[in-house]
């Protein structure tokens, strides 16, 4: 068995300087198809669940089902994350479910749409980082509100995101109060708003700087060099993807993503945990298409299904490439929570901040 924590996970990546995908799931066929990737190329893994997906599946069905992904490919380390917590219960609960790590919103409250103060998300974010720790499960926080730059506002995705309008200066976040907020919260692992949005809609044109803001990635980085960051938002929503779908009668509007060019040198800049969620569901999408479009008299749910999961199972084996994690699996050892709780509460695991910080 192989549950590793975030933390562990993304320590490792950090000494070797990949990024890994983190992938999001409610069914069966996309948790096959994940693993089976994961397993062809070597590479550690990152499940993670909204709240909408736990409500979907179930939590008991979503547990059942990690515990036999696992039991299948035990030399898979797997960290299974809670995306978007909205409040305590979420992540408390979560962990009860056997989920590693948790990400703790609070630049959002409660209700998942509105933006949040920075005294209330420092607040909400360390006590949740005290329960996790005495576990010895992981914390993301997040700094900044996920949102486009380009049209200063957010995307709902699974009920979550921000509603209305957003300045510009929520929408990045700011160098010196990532410093301040991972001092104050001791998070394992930061989320940072800088132009990418959730769903298929990212940008109107090809992202340059001014809309996808990766200088800010590289300022954090330089002030917290121990911090692994992540990117959320990062599906790149390929051409020929979006092609696929629309040949087989979808109407998607024209739209671009996140280049993994840009995310292969977050990577470079301490990006340590990329999600990926649009990209998946587009690749299912679009053989579901093809296949209710090429053979209309089909009505067997697993001739839809199976090439659905190929496509994702090909499309997260490109990402683990890319993002440099395949190979890594058996160079890991994985730690047990038990383990990881101990070494918080010796100081060991105490978030590193950056001299270049203490001089500024
Ligand atoms: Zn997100």
């Amino acid at each position: 068995m192989a549950r590793i924590t975030l933390r562990q996970l993304l320590d490792h990546a950090a000494e070797r300087g990949y990024g890994v995908p983190a992938f999001n799931i409610n069914n069966m066929e996309q948790g096959l198809a994940i693993m089976e990737a994961a397993a062809s190329v070597n590479a550690p893994v990152i499940i993670q669940a909204s709240r909408g997906a736990r409500s979907y599946a179930g939590d008991i069905m979503l547990a059942k089902m990690i515990d036999a992904l696992e039991e299948m490919h035990p030399q898979i380390p797997l960290c299974l994350h809670q995306d978007h917590g909205n409040d305590e219960a979420t992540c408390a609960t979560a962990i009860k479910y056997g989920f590693t790590s948790v990400m703790m919103d609070g630049s959002l409250k409660a209700d998942a749409k509105t933006p949040a103060d920075y005294g209330y998300n420092v607040d909400i974010t360390r006590r949740v980082v005290e329960m996790a720790h005495w576990i010895g499960a992981s914390v993301e926080g997040e700094l900044g509100v996920l949102g486009s730059l380009e049209l200063g506002c957010g995307e709902q995705e699974d009920g979550h995101g921000v509603e209305g309008e957003v300045s510009h200066d929520q929408l990045l976040t700011d160098p010196e109060q990532a410093v301040d907020f991972v001092r104050a919260t001791r998070v394992d692992a930061l989320a940072i708003a800088m132009g990418t949005s959730h769903g298929a809609y990212k940008f109107t044109r090809k992202p340059d700087g001014e809309i996808l803001a990766m200088h800010v990635v590289e300022e954090i980085h330089r002030r917290l060099p121990d911090i692994h960051l992540v990117m959320h938002g990062s599906s790149s929503v390929p051409q020929v993807m979006q092609d696929l779908f629309n040949s087989f009668g979808g109407e998607m509007p024209q739209t671009w993503g996140v280049p993994i060019e840009e995310i292969v040198r977050g990577i470079r800049h301490g990006v340590r945990k990329v999600n990926i969620d649009t990209d998946c569901r587009l690749a299912m999408a679009a053989m579901f298409r093809k296949v209710a479009t090429e053979n209309r008299s089909e009505f067997d749910p697993r001739k839809f299904l199976k090439p659905a999961m190929d496509a994702l199972r090909d499309l997260c084996r490109e990402r683990f490439e890319q993002f440099g994690a395949a190979g890594n699996a058996p160079k890991i050892k994985v730690v047990p929570l038990a383990e990881m709780a101990r070494r918080y509460r010796s100081g060991a695991l105490d978030p590193r901040i950056g001299e270049m910080t203490e001089a500024a």
